[in-house]
């Protein structure tokens, strides 16, 4: 098994940082300490954020557009030419399966290349008031941002709101989970092996109640992107509201795929029970809800239960179909969700750790299924961030809306149909951030919010790049002496 031969460093002001106190990495595959990361207290924080400050004011925001979209490529072309090594380290850190990895490593260097492409279509507007006066609206950068990050995705949602961040003209404190530091490190690094200018990107690592906790409390940061659980989000709203500091909250969800007696079964079935098996189910967007019609109710049922016993599970460097969940944490909290969904539904298959005795010491979990899931039940309301899917079955269109509607979420919605005006009526009726239909997959390009207890603020797409400016009104008179 791979090893960290140093301690993974923090990055301040265009330097590798190592504080004299540092934090294990855990391969979940093994639950084993396979390396340690510095641990950033509130003066790293301090460092980070008036080196943020001092680029900001003394280089990036003079950089043209043109200048900061080469910088955003000469980054991507980095990620790529470090590839392997980035999908290596993130199935090292989270145990996801390295193919996985890979794809999470294509959406880095996705990000950079799209808002490089996109930030020198960023015009503002001039606004029709009279002949005798200019009136604008401007668009600025923030000036010092923070990121804090959730552990799922440490590369997919790290660079989700740096890219656009720094191509608007900001300069980013990035704040990784503890659980997964390595490649948020590894690309700030490589970001300034690029000739990104020091402090433009700094990443200081740590737990979230110390270095997270003195990020968002700082008073000279201008704007906070966070993405991880409900609870946190709270805080972190509550502690912006005291420095009176904007934040966009990404939080969790518990996401319905939809399926109509007029699916086509044969595509929708291996996407549906890849939405919850992939990364072990923790993403935000997994399709963690199952509801269908009941005329193909027991059908899909078969081929899902089919396909669940048939999934490879095994350490993210096999590339297996489902690796481990993230930490004995998650894994004891995976658990308890599953034997809750034993005394409320009826398990069709799964219903714990997996039983091969080579995976004994990682934290796996087998794939799960809930049938006859009733609305109140705890399974069906809570985001239980695991491979554990529930399966509920609906009469008609306006049962599947209150089905679909009915969780304190509001983040994704999966529609299966052969019929138009369904898809039509149901993205209208759907109250959340994003509805797909006949498909569970999108890219960089898609705007991407939360509903409800999902969440405020977006990322992606184009409107993720405005998030990250702030709009000034000017007004030039004519001078008529
Ligand atoms: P978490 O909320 O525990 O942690 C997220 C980040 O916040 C980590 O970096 C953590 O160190 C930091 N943090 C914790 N306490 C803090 C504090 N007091 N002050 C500042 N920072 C603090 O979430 P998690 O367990 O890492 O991630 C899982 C959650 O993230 C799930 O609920 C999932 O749905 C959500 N998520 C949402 C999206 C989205 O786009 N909506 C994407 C991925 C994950």
């Amino acid at each position: 098994m791979r090893k960290l031969s140093a301690v993974v460093p923090a990055i301040i002001g265009g330097e590798r940082v190592l504080t004299g106190a540092a934090f294990d990495v855990i391969d979940p595959s093994s639950g084993t300490v396979v390396g340690q990361v510095a641990l950033c207290g509130p003066p790293e924080v301090d460092r980070a954020v008036a080196a943020a400050r001092t680029a900001f004011r003394t280089t990036w925001r003079h950089v043209s557009a043109a200048g900061r979209a080469r910088h955003l490529r000469a980054i991507a072309a980095i990620f790529q030419q470090h590839a392997d090594e980035l999908a290596e380290l993130e199935t090292l850190d989270t145990g996801k399966p390295l193919s996985q990895s890979r794809i999470d490593v294509g959406f880095a260097i996705r990000y950079f290349e799209y808002y490089a492409n996109m930030v020198e279509a960023v015009f503002g507007d001039v606004i029709p008031v009279g002949t005798d006066r200019l009136t604008l609206a401007i668009r600025e950068p923030h000036g010092v941002t923070g990121h804090i990050v959730p552990w799922n995705y440490p590369l997919g949602l790290s660079t989700r709101t740096i890219a656009p961040s720094i191509a608007a003209g900001n300069c980013c404190v990035l704040k990784p989970a503890e659980d997964a530091s390595l490649t948020p490190s590894r690309i700030s690094e490589l970001a300034l092996e690029a000739g990104l200018p020091a402090g433009v990107l700094n990443c200081v690592t740590g737990p979230g109640g110390v270095t997270g906790q003195a990020l968002v409390e700082h008073h000279d940061v201008d704007y906070i992107s966070f993405t991880g659980s409900v609870p946190v989000g709270h805080r972190i709203a509550a502690a912006a509201a005291h420095t009176l500091t904007p934040v966009a909250l990404e939080l969790g969800g518990k996401s319905p795929n939809i399926v109509f007696a007029d699916a086509d079964l044969d595509e929708a079935a291996p996407v549906l029970a890849r939405s919850i098996i992939q990364n072990a189910g923790q993403t935000c967007s997994a399709g963690s809800r199952l509801l269908v019609a009941d005329e193909v109710h027991d059908e899909l049922q078969g081929r899902l239960v089919e396909i669940f016993r048939a999934t490879r599970i095994g350490p993210g460097e096999e590339d297996p179909d489902l690796g481990p969940v993230i930490s004995a944490k998650q894994l004891g909290s995976v658990t308890d969700m599953i034997e809750r969904g034993k005394q409320e539904a009826t398990l069709l298959t799964g219903g714990g750790r997996a039983a091969e005795p080579r995976l004994a010491g990682g934290y796996f979990v087998e794939p799960t299924l809930f049938g006859d899931v009733a609305p109140e039940a705890s399974i069906f309301q809570q985001e239980i961030f695991g491979p554990v899917l529930t399966l509920t079955r609906f009469r008609d269109i306006d049962e599947a809306i209150e089905l679909a509607n009915g969780t304190e979420y509001g983040l994704v919605s999966g529609v299966w149909t052969g019929s138009i005006s369904t898809a039509h009526r149901m993205i209208q009726e759907l109250d959340s951030g994003q509805v797909m239909v006949n498909t569970f997959s999108n890219g960089v390009e898609l705007p991407f919010s939360g509903r409800r207890k999902s969440g405020y603020g977006v990322e992606k797409g184009y409107d993720g790049l405005l998030a990250f400016t702030k709009v000034k009104g000017a007004v030039i008179a004519w001078s008529r002496s």
